[in-house]
């Protein structure tokens, strides 16, 4: 339920209010904006009488929220949500461009991947220590001395990192990360999920291979939770009947996230395609659809990588993405 408070309500009789609604064995999220403050009601709702808090002096007007996500949605906090990843803000405005390689294989390729992208207009670096392969065989990333790279190129270039978590029990090795990403298989790893609700850490959350928008939702309700705020959802395609490419990037995913949550949106157009000539497209795309940000896998030796080499840009390539998006973004602010 949300309670939409007059423009002139004083701290008092807000405070009053949300003092009774908590008595209520109700949980209130306050989300103040420009014109109206938004009171957030969350618990057994079907007890309390919508219309003896509609007939408030203060009170513009009641709704139920129907939809299962509550805290990330936009009726709870009608403004976009800015979230600060090591000085580097995203949503609202502020778009962000990350790139690195898939996984991070060596101190050279890191920091030179770290040093081109930062050049070509990247503001956050990715790049995989813990990597979900489909085979065990598979290289499986650096683990800690991933994390630890990670971190040198972070001293070099002052980009903030992002990288994958696969379990909880890792926590400790992601402490000076700036940003921890939650990768599309562990989406509704709900225990995952509530560890990192319990802490401060940006998230950056995937949709499944197979998830709906509101699964999606629901996920980064799991971590809102706990306490946790500060997410970013990532639309990096699902799995259909096409086989021409890796997955299918649903680009009407992104207004509809943004219609339907206050959370920012970004996009990964490599995991969507799987193929690199198909990234650039799908960039511009995803950036034209309202996206806050794009993620896109870039490597110094693409046919070399560890991983994803057929969806790696070079970094040559990824610089003229990258110019072509700012023109996108300067079009839309026109
Ligand atoms: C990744 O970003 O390297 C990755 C594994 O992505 P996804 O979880 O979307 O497959
Ligand atoms: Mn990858």
């Amino acid at each position: 339920m949300i309670a939409v408070l007059k423009k002139n309500t004083t701290e008092q009789q807000m405070s009053t209010l949300v003092d009774w609604l908590r008595a209520q064995n109700l949980d209130v999220h306050i989300s103040q904006g420009h014109n109206y403050t938004v009171l957030g009601l969350i618990g057994d709702t079907s007890a309390i009488d919508m219309d003896l808090i509609a007939s408030l002096d203060i009170v513009e007007s009641v709704k139920r929220v129907s939809e299962p996500f509550k805290q990330c949605s936009r009726k709870f906090r009608p403004g976009d949500t800015v979230i600060d990843v090591g000085g580097v803000k995203i949503g609202g405005g502020h778009f962000a461009m990350i790139a690195g390689p898939c996984s991070v294989e060596s101190r050279e390729q890191i920091i030179e991947v770290a040093k081109s992208v930062k050049a070509a207009g990247a503001t956050l670096l990715r790049g995989g220590a813990f990597k979900p392969r489909t085979s065990p065989y598979d290289f499986q990333g650096l683990k800690a001395d991933g994390i630890e790279l990670l971190l040198e190129a972070k001293k070099e270039t002052g980009m903030p990192i992002v990288t994958e978590i696969m379990n909880a029990a890792h926590l400790p090795l992601f402490e000076h990360v700036d940003l921890i990403q939650v990768g599309a298989r562990n989406m509704q790893n709900f225990e995952l999920l509530k560890e990192l609700g319990r802490t401060d850490k940006p998230i950056l959350l995937k949709r499944g291979l197979a998830n709906t928008i509101k699964e999606l939702l629901m996920s980064a309700e799991y971590i809102m939770a706990g306490g946790n705020y500060r997410i970013i959802l990532c639309e990096r395609g699902i799995r259909t009947y096409e086989t021409y490419t890796r997955n299918t990037l649903d680009l009407s995913a992104i207004p509809l996230l943004k219609e339907l949550s206050h959370l920012p949106v970004v996009v990964d157009p490599s995991h969507a395609t799987g193929n690199s000539k198909l990234v650039r497209p799908m960039a511009l795309a995803g950036t034209a659809s309202g996206a806050d940000g794009l993620m896109i896998e870039v490597h110094n030796d693409p046919i070399h990588a560890a991983c994803d080499g057929a969806q790696s840009l070079t970094p040559e390539q990824f610089a003229e993405t990258a110019t072509k998006v700012l023109q996108i973004r300067a079009l839309l602010a026109e």
